[in-house]
């Protein structure tokens, strides 16, 4: 890839689920610095490109490739290396923060640079306090996760993802399992990652937040993109009958 080539590129992925075929084709190009907001109806196969890319799952067929790192054509046997190369490129948000319960907030954010990555502890811990410091969790590092609200949680979770120095976030429905209340202190967070230049994949059904923050939306329905442009197109006016039902219902 050459340097002005986009972060990520995903081409014809396909993944079945026994006989249910869950993604049927995926194309689509992460260019740096780019927030790309996935919407959809439930079952449309968001969250399954979230967890392909990030090695959760493997596909059927189909290639990735990072920038400076291996095109993975996924229709052939795919390579150890190939793998942690791919696992190493992005960090994944959960839906439910996914923190280890027993652990405090700085070992849930130290964890990973630590143990996956070999950063020595000083390092890592030196990194997760500046990070906490950041999203205003500075006096929460000591404690564990089930005495924090919510909001807090997810805050760690994301904190926990900017600690393992990713090229590329995902989010799954990052807000989405939160008390209506406590979903704008993430989305404020999610915010500031974008205009400090991150670049972002989010599943979201935060349409409102896609108009502000995504440069472009990709609509998934049944496995494929059927529709994709920018917010101010694709949430205004969609092409696609499909599109226009699902944001009627949504909005
Ligand atoms: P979305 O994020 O758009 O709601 P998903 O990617 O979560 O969609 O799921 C797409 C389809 O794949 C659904 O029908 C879901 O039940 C199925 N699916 C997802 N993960 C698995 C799995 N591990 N095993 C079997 N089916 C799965």
């Amino acid at each position: 890839m050459s340097p002005t080539d986009p972060l990520l590129r995903v081409s014809g992925l396909t993944k079945s689920f026994g006989a249910n075929r869950v993604l049927d084709g995926v194309d689509f190009d992460v260019r740096r610095g780019e927030v790309v907001a996935l919407i959809g109806p439930s079952g449309s196969g968001k969250t399954t490109v979230l967890r392909c890319l990030n090695g959760l799952e493997t596909p059927d067929a189909g290639l990735i490739a990072f920038d400076g790192g291996p095109v993975i054509d996924f229709a052939r046997p795919v390579s150890k290396a190939d793998r942690i190369a791919l696992r190493d490129r992005s960090a994944m948000v959960f839906q439910h923060h996914n923190l280890f319960p027993h652990r405090t907030v700085l070992q849930n954010v130290t964890e990973g640079p630590i143990y996956a990555h070999g950063v020595p502890k000083a390092e890592a811990i030196a990194r997760a306090e500046a990070l906490l410091e950041r999203v205003g969790l500075a006096d929460k590092r000591d404690a564990l996760p089930f005495a924090l609200s919510g909001g807090q949680q997810q805050r760690v979770g994301i904190v926990r993802a900017l600690a393992l120095q990713p090229s590329l976030l995902l989010f799954d429905e990052p807000t989405s399992a939160l008390d209506p209340e406590l979903v704008g202190e993430v989305l404020v967070v999610l915010k500031e990652l974008a205009d400090e230049g991150w670049t972002m994949v989010i599943v979201t059904h935060e349409l409102a937040f896609a108009r502000e923050v995504a440069d472009e939306v990709l609509f998934f329905d049944d496995g494929v993109i059927l529709e994709r442009g920018a917010p101010g197109e694709i949430l205004t006016d969609p092409q696609h009958d499909r599109t226009r039902r699902f944001l009627d219902r949504i909005l």
